[in-house]
């Protein structure tokens, strides 16, 4: 099994790097939970490097609010490097620890250009492609008072749009390997009436593109209470042929493998046998299980 999508800190403040033997517990953790091979895939605006070039040429929208809070979000949990971060991960992997140097990169419109740039000149095995923000909104920080608040003033049926507006242009940007979590616009639990209509815009987006897609056991934590993609957006990936990865989202090392023998249990239903894996953001085949 194979857990593409983990974190080495959770969404509060602090960016201290782990040292090389605490990456080796965390491996010898994941591996105790029938997990092969991991990805480091750290949320891109935690570094200094690319929040510096993201965040002059962002174009957002939103009232002042939103905007304080999205700065809020950026100011707290920044503040690492990716020099230091990707010669820890290269280290470790030449130390033999099985893990895959990664990045979980933002859509964020009007920057994407300039953050790939940054990106280019690291030797990075895979990059996660997410859409969080809608503008000023991360829709998905539920538990935050002035974002929860948007989802009472929009209509579900246009946030759902411009999710799907999103995904279809991270998906065709070339920046990215993988969309990780890529119906988490369903997060909260809020769902159009006509969402065979948008799963299967979501499901064309991504078969014409050349990503990845993520099976992630990271929505079973979430109000949703299900992974990403739905089982009826799941089974129309399988059957355009887009090849999947499996992922945790692990923000915390007892997260890494999260539920997978449940969630390798519905690729194993759905006849699905092999799954990508990267290496310096080429992709290759894993027998899945
Ligand atoms: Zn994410
Ligand atoms: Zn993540």
């Amino acid at each position: 099994m194979l857990d593409l999508h983990t974190h080495l800190w959770p969404h509060e403040p602090g960016t201290r790097l782990p040292s090389y033997d605490e990456l080796g517990h965390w491996c010898e953790r994941a591996t105790a939970a029938g997990v092969q091979q991991l990805a480091v895939t750290e949320h891109s605006h935690r570094f200094d490097e690319i929040a510096r070039v993201a965040r002059a040429s962002w174009t957002r929208d939103g009232s002042p609010a939103l905007r304080a809070a999205a700065d809020h979000v950026w100011d707290v949990e920044g503040g690492a490097h990716l020099d230091d971060y990707v010669e820890l991960l290269t280290t470790a992997q030449r130390r033999g620890l099985p893990l895959l140097v990664g990045l979980e990169v933002d859509h964020l419109p009007g920057a994407n250009d300039a953050v790939a740039e940054v990106l280019t000149a690291y030797p990075f095995d895979v990059l996660l492609g997410s859409v969080h923000w809608l503008g000023s909104w991360l829709f998905d920080a539920y538990d935050t008072p002035v974002f929860a608040a948007e989802w009472d003033s929009r209509s579900v049926d246009d946030v759902w749009s411009a999710y799907v507006d999103a995904v279809d242009d991270l998906a065709r940007s070339g920046h990215v390997d993988v969309i990780a979590h890529a119906d988490v616009i369903k997060v909260a639990g809020r769902r159009p009436a006509d969402l065979a209509g948008f799963e299967d815009r979501l499901g064309a987006a991504l078969a014409r593109s050349d990503v990845a897609v993520e099976v992630s056991s990271a929505g079973w934590r979430k109000p949703i209470n299900e992974p990403y993609p739905s089982m009826r957006l799941l089974q129309s990936l399988r059957d355009a042929g887009v090849p999947l990865t499996t992922a945790s989202d692990a923000h915390r090392v007892e997260q890494l493998g999260y539920r997978f023998d449940e969630l390798y249990a519905v690729l194993a239903r759905l006849g699905i046998d092999t799954i990508a894996t990267f290496e310096r953001r080429s992709r290759c085949t894993f027998r899945a299980g």
